[in-house]
């Protein structure tokens, strides 16, 4: 349920209504936007008398918001989620037009590599460093990552270039040693392992969720509002491509995802084209295309010598090939934005 205010509402009016909502056993989140504030009410709204709420002084009126995310719904929040990582010159925002590139290797395998990659595709205009230091495989004889190695190295990457780091967690037990990790990526693997969804709601961490293999965009709002029900309201929405039926590519791009996700909820919404497509000649045009659908962001992989990647190689850019694509991503965002 959702009560919008009438304009010129003090704060202590605003107050009196949400401790009395709150008496009722039943959370308050509050949207104060530009031109409406906004009061969503989480959790059991049956005893809730909308009729009296309606008739309140201060109230314009009450809809029940028929979503099951809540908080992670555009009518709870209208306006745009902008998610902050970084300091200074190397501060980035993500969502509410703010636009960025992010790339770098599928996994983190030298410090040389990450450092070569990283320098590289700063150069060609990407603002975070991305690098899997603990990898999802989906078999266990596979290069597993470095683990905390790689986190180290990433780190020194970081310190090397200035770029944010984003990286993958699969174990809420590593929170600890993720703490100096600007951005933690949830993968598609483990969109819907709750517990560790909860632990990152309660972490505060900018977190960026990958869509899963086969979840629709109902399950996939669902799981960031799992962190956002905890009150990490930083949650970026990764679509990633889904399982199909079909063998030249990896997955299928869903782009009308972006255009939905954008009118359900006020979340960023990240493209990554390289998981999506599994194949590098394919990532410059639906970086391309995903640009234009209205993406917040891109994630892609990009290798200093792809052919010798030990994870995701047929899909990593080389940095000159990023370039290319960071050249005509930046064309089009002047087009649609002008
Ligand atoms: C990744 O980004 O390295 C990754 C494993 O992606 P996904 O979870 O989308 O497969
Ligand atoms: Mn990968």
């Amino acid at each position: 349920m959702i009560a919008v205010l009438k304009s010129g509402v003090t704060k202590a009016q605003r107050e009196k209504l949400t401790q009395w909502i709150e008496s009722q056993n039943v959370r308050v989140h509050v949207s104060e936007g530009e031109f409406q504030t906004i009061i969503g009410l989480i959790g059991d709204t049956s005893r809730i008398d909308m009729d009296l709420l309606s008739s309140l002084e201060i109230v314009e009126k009450v809809s029940r918001v028929s979503e099951p995310f809540k908080s992670a719904s555009r009518r709870f929040h209208p306006d745009d989620t902008v998610v902050e990582v970084g300091e200074g010159e190397n501060k980035v925002k993500i969502g509410g037009g703010n636009f960025c590139m992010i790339a770098g290797p599928c996994s983190v395998e030298s410090e040389e590599q990450i450092i070569t990659v990283a320098k590289a595709v700063k150069a060609a205009g990407a603002r975070m460093l991305r690098g899997g230091a603990f990898k999802p495989r989906t078999s266990p004889y596979d290069f597993q990552g470095l683990r905390g190695e790689g986190l180290e190295l990433l780190f020194k990457a970081r310190k090397a270039t200035g770029l944010p780091i984003v990286t993958e967690i699969m174990n809420a037990a590593h929170l600890d040693m993720f703490a100096d990790v600007d951005i933690i990526q949830v993968g598609a693997r483990n969109m819907q392992n709750f517990e560790l969804l909860k632990e990152l709601g309660r972490s505060k961490k900018p977190i960026l969720l990958k869509r899963g293999l086969a979840a629709t965009l109902k399950e996939f709002l669902m799981s960031a509002e799992y962190i956002l029900a905890e009150g990490n309201p930083n949650v970026m929405l990764c679509e990633r491509g889904i399982r199909s039926f079909d063998t030249y590519t990896r997955n299928v791009l869903d782009l009308a995802s972006v255009p939905m996700l954008h009118e359900l909820s006020h979340l960023p919404v990240v493209v990554d084209p390289s998981h999506a497509t599994g194949v590098a000649r394919l990532v410059k045009p639906m970086a391309c295309a995903a640009t234009v659908s209205g993406a917040d962001a891109l994630i892609i992989e990009v290798h200093n010598n792809p052919t010798c990647a030990l994870c995701d190689g047929a899909q990593s850019l080389t940095p000159e090939q990023f370039a290319e694509v960071a050249e005509r991503v930046n064309e089009l965002r002047t087009l649609i934005t002008r």
